[in-house]
């Protein structure tokens, strides 16, 4: 089997759960913005966090890839535990920042490269890896998602979803433990949201321990391990998605789903 191929990396630590969150505080000048947040996601599972525009869904993304530092609370990725109330340094952010790969909402690959090289530059740049090799698997990625053609294409030469789906070819040639995606379908027309949700579907069947903020309800019903309902920056309600999306305990997550479903 070539490397590219090779599934992820997937050890628990001493059969702990992959990520494990206590107690995440922060707020922005002095607005709380999020209160005590735990969960885990066990190594191989899918999360996906619900919740109102401005409930703390991003935020909590971005405190478990150091792009936002808590203002309190641990987060553990693996092996890599950062204790936000320590004040933790940039050389253990940067550890917790390597163990996960983030995709966003849209619109964020380097418009002046290839797809090839929007794929490569992480590991070339950032990791280190030989050009040669990082390309290598760059293809085999490409290939993965559907877009073995398009390595030599730019960035505007292709759809919203095809641009999504590079965006997931280059977190993944990262190879980190977590994959993290900030509504990944909610920038794009309707018909190219399924060629997105379905090629996150793929990932979550080979084993990929993913957590993903999203409205999509169905990608939540049928794909994710467990939900997470946010509302004002605390966890109201989780557990599996049929418990949460169709017999929630909490009327607060009730009425968002009214809203939304
Ligand atoms: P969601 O992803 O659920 O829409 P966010 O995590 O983006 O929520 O935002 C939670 C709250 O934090 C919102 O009130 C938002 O305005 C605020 N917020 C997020 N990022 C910043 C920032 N960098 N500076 C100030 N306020 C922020």
């Amino acid at each position: 089997m070539s490397e590219q191929q090779d599934p992820p990396r997937t050890e628990d630590v001493d059969g702990q759960p992959l990520v494990e969150v206590v107690g995440l505080a922060k707020a922005f000048g002095g607005v709380e913005v999020l209160r005590d947040v735990e969960f885990t996601v066990p190594t191989g599972s899918v999360t996906v966090l619900i919740g109102p525009s401005g409930s703390g869904k991003t935020t909590v993304l971005r405190c478990l890839n150091a792009l936002e530092t808590g203002d309190a609370g641990t987060v553990r990725i693996g092996d890599v535990s950062v204790d936000y109330a320590q004040h933790p340094g940039k050389r253990v952010l940067g550890r917790l920042r390597g163990q996960s790969a983030m995709v966003f909402q849209a619109h964020n690959l380097f418009p002046h490269l290839t797809v090839l090289r929007n794929v490569t530059e992480g590991p070339v740049v950032v990791q280190g890896k030989p050009r040669e090799e990082a390309e290598a698997q760059a293809r085999a990625l490409l290939e993965s998602v559907g877009l073995g053609g398009k390595a030599d294409q730019h960035p505007y030469q292709l759809s919203g979803g095809q641009q999504q789906r590079v965006g997931i070819a280059r977190a993944l040639a990262l190879q980190p433990e977590l994959l993290l995606f900030d509504e990944p379908t909610s920038a794009l027309d309707p018909e190219l949201v399924g060629e997105v949700l379905a090629v996150m579907k793929d990932l979550a069947v080979q084993g990929r321990t993913m957590v993903v903020v999203t409205h999509e309800m169905r990608f939540a019903q049928s794909v994710s391990d467990q939900v997470l309902f946010m509302d004002g920056g605390v966890v109201v309600e989780r557990g599996e998605p049929a418990a949460v999306l169709t017999d929630p305990r909490e009327a607060r997550t009730r009425t968002f789903l009214q809203r939304v479903l």
